[in-house]
C-alpha cells in the first residue's frame, strides 16, 4: 500500500492516515511531524523550518523532500507508507516520482480529501495538542475528558502557533496556490480519487476503506 493523502490543512488527512495505518500495518511520513519533531529537538533544520511554520508558509521544497527521501530509505517502509501533507507543491511531486522510481516503487492511489473552507477554519480553530505524547483534539468535536488536558499523558495541552487566525488564513491560502495544482496534476496522470472528508471521523473512514477495496488495497 503506497498512498498519498492530499487535501487542506484541517481536512483530517493525518487522523485518517493513523487509521490505515494501524489497520493495515504500513507506515505513516507526515511532514508536518517531522518538522515539529526537528523544532522541539532545536535541529539546525527544526531552527530553519520554524519560522515558516509559524507564519503558516511553506518549508522550502529542498528540505522537505530531503526529509522524505531519507524516510523512504529505511527498509521499514518497504511493507508501504501512506504520505500525508507530501508532497504540497508540483515540484516536490516530481522529485517524489523521482525518489520512487529510484526504489522502483509507485504510488498505487492519491486521495483527495474534501471539505469546505468553512470547516476546515473551524477545525483549526479549534483544535488543541498534546506538547508531549502529539495526541490531539477538538475544542468542541472531541474534547479532552478533563478540560485542557491531554488524556493519555495529562499534560496541559496547547494550540499549535499556526492553528491561530492569521496564520490559518495564510495556510489556506497557501493551500490554494501551491498545493491545490497537484489535484489536476494527479488527475491527468489517472491516480486520483475525491473523497468527502465532511462529517465524523468513522464515517469518512468508511468511505476510504470502500476507496482502498475498490482499488485492492484492503
Ligand atoms: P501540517 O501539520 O501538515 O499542516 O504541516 C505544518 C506545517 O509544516 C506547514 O504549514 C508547513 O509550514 C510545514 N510543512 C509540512 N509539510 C510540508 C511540505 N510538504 N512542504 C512544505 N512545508 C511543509
Amino acid at each position: 500500500m503506497q498512498l498519498v493523502f492530499l487535501g487542506a490543512p484541517g481536512v483530517g488527512k493525518g487522523t485518517q492516515a493513523d487509521k490505515v495505518a494501524a489497520q493495515y500495518g504500513v507506515l505513516k511520513i507526515s511532514t508536518g511531524d517531522l518538522l515539529r519533531e526537528a523544532v522541539r529537538n532545536h535541529t539546525k533544520l527544526g531552527l530553519e523550518a520554524k519560522e515558516y511554520m509559524d507564519q503558516g508558509k511553506l518549508v522550502p521544497d529542498s528540505v522537505v523532500i530531503g526529509l522524505v527521501r531519507d524516510k523512504l530509505a529505511d527498509p521499514s517502509y518497504a511493507k508501504g507508507f501512506i504520505l500525508d501533507g507530501f508532497p504540497r507543491t508540483v515540484p516536490q511531486a516530481e522529485e517524489l516520482g523521482k525518489v520512487l522510481n529510484e526504489r522502483g516503487v509507485y504510488l498505487d492511489r492519491v486521495i483527495n480529501f474534501q471539505v469546505s473552507r468553512e470547516d476546515v477554519a473551524k477545525r483549526l480553530s479549534g483544535r488543541r495538542s498534546c506538547p508531549k505524547c502529539q495526541a490531539t483534539y477538538h475544542v468542541d468535536c472531541a474534547p479532552s475528558k478533563k478540560d485542557g488536558l491531554c488524556d493519555r499523558c495529562g499534560e496541559a495541552l496547547v494550540q499549535r502557533s499556526d492553528d491561530q487566525r492569521e496564520a490559518i488564513e495564510t495556510r489556506l491560502r497557501v493551500y490554494e496556490e501551491q498545493t491545490a495544482p497537484l489535484i489536476s496534476f494527479y488527475e491527468r496522470k489517472n491516480m486520483l480519487s475525491h473523497l468527502d472528508g465532511g462529517g465524523a471521523v468513522e464515517s469518512v473512514y468508511q468511505s476510504l476503506t470502500k476507496v482502498l477495496t475498490a482499488y485492492n488495497m484492503a
